[in-house]
């Protein structure tokens, strides 16, 4: 049966990016014998444009009925004055709570070819190779209440950190369950010292690894973890944390790789008989100052596609023969911009694309 994917390419470099990743995937269906069926649609500020909004019902309704959505990247300058309910990254909010898409996964790896792009020294960040699996629909982001108010000491601004057990549970489970694959280590993140909302995090976190008697488990305050990231970051392997720390600490490790264009992410669901319900999507924003101009790195859309594989269509073999062609792309010294270094020849987004498809084989 074919797989429906859909394609929300968005804004800014979106589009270029996405033109790689369905040229990767329509590439592994004819080589794997699969049959995807395509469904395209507007999102974040394209969708103000064309549809009034930047998610619209039938387009979280497709996405509801797809066996994954690949999106590209939101946000254009020229809706940033809009009010909140008309802002294109309104689309990212509305995919992740309309799928229940409660799992970000992003696999940090330093390459070595392009260890010099990082800002850290070679040695710190030479085989660097993390898994950060962040919770994404609960925490502070989300908590109620949140507001503003003007009391009789001046005005004020609020949020909820809040946590509940089954949130904890069901990440930590991903956390451990990806562990098993890699080198069984878990980090989870919190400021238990301080705040109540990580003391039930780390407690569910050490109910849930009852279960995994052969994962190592580790309990790191945020603070500390962010100056580890940086001195050892070849120490981590699965690295758990909530929302808002995720975030954070996710873009400080985006760093270690040397660019963003590099890093790929997937949002996951619950799980369904033929795979989790997921959401593809690079780390990487739109980029509007080198839109339209093919200066975008493809490679992260690429892997994106490639965890496309790996999670919702449970077809590892595949995900790995996309992320070998990447390697072998790297290793034969062709580059984008972002991850050349000063004299370095640099291609476009589109020669870095086909060049990947042309690498993707089957494995004997
Ligand atoms: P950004 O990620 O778009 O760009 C940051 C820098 O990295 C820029 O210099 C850009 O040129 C460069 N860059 C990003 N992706 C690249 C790629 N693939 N190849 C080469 N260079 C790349 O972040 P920003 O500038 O802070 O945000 C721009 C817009 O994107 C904003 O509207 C923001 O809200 C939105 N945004 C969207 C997402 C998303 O859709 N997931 C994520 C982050 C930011």
């Amino acid at each position: 049966m074919a797989k429906k994917v859909v394609l929300l390419p968005g804004d800014g470099i979106g589009p270029e990016v996405m033109e790689g990743a369905v040229a990767v995937l329509d590439r592994c269906s004819s080589l794997f014998d699969l049959d995807f069926e395509f469904e395209e649609y507007k999102a974040g500020g394209a969708a103000i444009d064309e549809y009034g909004e930047p998610l619209p019902e039938f387009v979280i309704e497709s996405c509801r009925n797809a066996d994954a959505v690949m999106l590209g990247a939101v946000g254009d300058p020229k809706h940033d004055d809009n009010p909140p309910h008309l802002r294109p990254e309104r689309a990212l909010l509305g995919l992740r709570k309309a799928l229940g898409l409660f799992a970000n996964l992003r696999p940090i790896i330093a390459f070595d070819e392009l260890l010099e792009s990082s800002t850290l020294k070679r040695e710190v960040v030479r085989g660097v190779d993390i898994l950060i699996v962040r919770e994404l629909t609960g925490g502070i982001y989300f908590g109620e209440p949140r507001g503003f108010e003007t009391t009789d000491k001046g005005r004020s601004a609020f949020n909820t950190e809040v946590h509940f057990d089954y949130e904890v549970e069901r990440i930590a489970k991903v956390a451990f369950e990806s562990a098993r694959l890699r080198s069984r280590k878990v980090t989870s993140v919190d400021k238990s010292n301080v705040l109540e909302s990580s003391q039930i995090w780390r407690t569910v976190v050490e109910e849930v690894r009852e279960d995994y008697p052969d994962i190592e488990v580790e309990h790191v305050l945020i603070d500390n973890c962010a100056m580890q990231l940086i001195t050892r970051p070849r120490e981590f392997d699965v690295l758990l944390a909530s929302n808002i720390f995720g975030d954070i600490l996710s873009d400080e490790a985006a760093m270690l790789t040397g660019s963003i264009g590099m890093l790929a992410s997937a949002s996951l669901g619950s799980t369904g008989e033929s795979g989790r319900v997921g959401m593809y999507e690079p780390v990487h924003g739109s980029a509007p100052d080198i839109v339209g101009r093919d200066r975008a790195n493809p490679l992260a859309t690429i892997g994106s596609a490639a965890l496309l594989f790996r999670y919702s269509l449970l077809r590892d073999d595949i995900a790995q023969a996309i992320e070998s062609a990447i390697n072998r792309v790297i290793s034969e010294g062709f580059r984008t911009g972002d991850i050349a270094l000063p004299g370095e020849k640099v291609i476009g987004c589109r020669e870095m694309s086909r060049r990947v498809v042309d690498r993707i084989e089957a494995f004997s």
